[in-house]
């Protein structure tokens, strides 16, 4: 199973993104009006980069900033001023000598630092994060993702996970893979990424720790819009959904991302969900199921 989501990821690099892939972007107005329904992969990851933009003067310049999420078509980045929406902008990650150009689809929030912007590729650039991104829409669709490093070469990929291989992960936090760079097996671990905001583990009572234990414990982590991110217990997991417990109150039909497997202080990958079945439980607990929204 992991075999083969990592052969397509590699040949659709080396064919340079594919034709399919590349109008994309530049055709569909679907990726700025609905960005919260495509389905692919967000990786929440703080990666250095220089950005060239406009502000509202019309003054272009130039500064370093960093990202908060990545995803293969663009990502979220933080300025230290407001930009013009209508001037394109250019990423450039200096360590790779890489640059790319893009358009702001709009403002996304407000840090210490300044605001928060979603910024889309204006052409193909599968190779600009690093990041080997499976295919879209492919069988691997609905199931866990998570970034993993190679411990030999320190290439980044994302692992789409079948049942197996997130028991093991979630049991070991690494994985055994073949790395094509190494041409060897080798072990893959989470990628640590310490500025986007972890999100504590919430502490339990003594009877809750004790069931804990006897159980795998699997965290998840629900993103809301406009609230705290909330890191939750996993009661299941299936192709296409998962069920949590939680004391937050989330709107039955409402739109969250989630992130399964969760691991804090790493790049942990949120994909656009809904809550599709809400029941009280012991203790102010709520039930959830969450159904992955397919793009
Ligand atoms: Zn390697």
């Amino acid at each position: 199973m992991v075999d083969k989501p990592l052969k397509g990821a590699a040949s659709s690099l080396g064919s340079g993104g594919g034709a399919a892939a590349a109008p994309a972007p530049e055709t569909s107005g679907t990726e700025a009006a609905g960005a919260g329904k495509r389905r692919s992969d967000r990786v929440m990851l703080s990666i250095p980069i220089e950005v060239t933009a406009t502000d509202l003067a019309g003054r272009r310049f130039t500064e370093p900033s960093r990202t908060e999420m990545v995803s293969r078509h663009g990502a979220s980045i933080v300025l230290s001023k407001v930009v013009s929406l209508q001037q394109p902008i250019r990423l450039r990650r200096r360590a790779l000598d890489e640059d790319v150009s893009g358009r702001i689809l709009g403002q996304l929030g407000i840090r210490s630092d300044g605001p928060v912007y979603g910024v889309a590729f204006a052409t193909d650039a599968p190779n600009f994060w690093g990041i080997s991104f499976p295919p879209p829409a492919s069988e691997t669709d609905g199931l866990p993702r998570v970034l993993l490093m190679c411990s030999g070469c320190l290439r980044q990929r994302i692992f789409a996970l079948n049942e197996i291989e997130f028991r093991v992960f979630e049991t070991n936090q690494r994985l055994s893979c073949p790395c094509e760079t190494c041409d060897k097996m080798t072990a893959w671990t989470p990628v640590p990424d310490g500025s986007s905001g972890a999100v504590a583990i919430p502490q339990k009572g003594p009877q809750d720790r004790q069931f804990q234990r006897t159980k795998v414990k699997m965290m998840a982590c629900i993103q809301e819009q406009g609230s705290e991110a909330d890191a939750v217990q996993v009661l299941d997991v299936s192709r296409g959904g998962i069920s949590f417990l939680s004391k937050r109150a989330y709107e039955k039909d409402g739109w969250i991302n989630v992130a399964v497997p969760y691991t804090p202080g790493t790049a942990n990958i949120f994909v656009a969900g809904m809550i599709a079945r809400k029941q009280a439980a012991e203790d102010g607990y709520y039930e959830y199921g969450v159904k992955y929204v397919k793009g």
